[in-house]
């Protein structure tokens, strides 16, 4: 399938000494490295999105999201790149004044994109058929990008990442046994899964879910993967057995946190110099190291992490909760 090229690849893959009591050999793949204002996970899926946007001479992308969307983010830079009209509708039951945006919704106005906000999915879907009409009365031609670009097109940035990770462990001499990861729309996990099973490369992948169940998430990924291989007329066929998602570290729910991952996260900053986001990698970083540590994945020698970005997610809120955890090194004015 035929895709642009948005984001600066490959990502570097880095070792982390971190647990050597558990017998692991730890790494991260730094995907939020892809890009600044095209950072994180979302560019490699829109890399395809944008291409068959561009195939079907489309003039505007439509997309959404929740208000500190890293995807909608990522896809008005792209537009903007590109020279496309970017209307995103971002969810929220707390909407915040003009002045008073952070993160990526300020990142979204000043990469020109159109903001709409509503209360919730529901109204979004409302919103977006709405102005889908607008545009087509218009004359124009509108590309609509669902939640996360997480379908059968967006899901092959995540392919080529594996293709990626293949060529990477050669140059290193590794073979990595369990990939882990985030999951919040699973367009990342099924394009590692699909070409895990394409290439019969035989490795685990681990998902770690940020919102909804493992129930939710292996049928929504398996149906991705249902329509990859309809796109692709293969013969392949998923089941239940290569997806495996872990919903024991949602917490509080999506894009909130516990203290614990808050205080988690400073203190793997401080230690490795990698900073995770409190909604996606952090999370998933934090449930990784809880089953290593209490010897879950002792099956796993060479454990790669996949860093999916999200930086600007540290709103003042996040900020303002971790900040406690660091209470010591900070020396104010006498
Ligand atoms: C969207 C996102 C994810 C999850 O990827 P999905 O393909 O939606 O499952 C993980 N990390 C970050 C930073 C994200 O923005």
């Amino acid at each position: 399938m035929r895709h642009l090229n948005l984001a600066n690849l490959p990502t570097p893959i880095r070792k982390l000494d971190l647990l050597p009591d558990q017998g692991v050999n730890l790494w991260i793949k730094r995907d939020d490295y892809s890009g600044v204002e095209l950072s994180g996970n979302k560019i490699r899926k829109l890399e395809f999105s944008l291409a068959e946007c561009q195939e079907q001479g489309c003039d505007y992308v439509i997309t959404r999201g929740a208000i500190q969307s890293n995807h909608c983010r990522a896809t008005a830079a792209a537009c903007a790149q590109l020279g496309l009209k970017c209307i995103l509708v971002l969810n929220t039951d707390n909407p915040p004044s003009l002045d008073n945006i952070e993160g990526n919704t300020f990142f979204d106005l000043a990469l020109g994109a159109e903001v709409y906000l509503v209360k919730d999915k529901e109204a979004a879907t409302k919103q977006i058929s709405e102005l889908t009409e607008q545009l087509k009365a218009a004359g124009h031609k509108p590309y609509l990008i669902p939640v996360g670009a997480s379908n059968a097109v967006g899901s092959n940035g995540y392919r080529r990442c594996l293709d990626e990770i293949v060529e990477q462990e050669k140059e290193m001499g590794v073979d990595f046994d369990l990939i882990a990861l985030a999951v919040g729309s699973g367009g990342t996990y099924a394009g590692l899964a699909y070409e895990n099973v394409y290439r019969k490369l035989g490795k685990k992948i681990l998902g770690f879910a940020v919102c909804d169940s493992t129930e939710i998430f292996t049928r929504d990924i398996l149906a991705i993967l249902e329509d990859m291989t309809k796109l692709e007329q293969s013969k392949l066929s998923f089941g239940e057995g290569d997806v495996w998602i872990n919903d024991d570290y949602i917490g509080l729910g999506y894009a909130l946190s516990r203290d614990e991952e808050l205080a988690f996260i400073m203190e793997i900053a401080a230690k490795t110099g990698v900073i995770l986001d409190p909604c996606y990698s952090g999370k998933a970083f934090y449930g990784l190291h809880t089953e290593l540590t209490q010897g879950n994945l002792s099956d796993y020698k060479n454990v790669l992490f996949i860093h999916t970005g999200g930086l600007a997610g540290w709103t003042a809120e996040a900020r303002k909760r971790a900040s406690k955890f660091v209470e010591n090194q900070w020396h104010d004015q006498d």
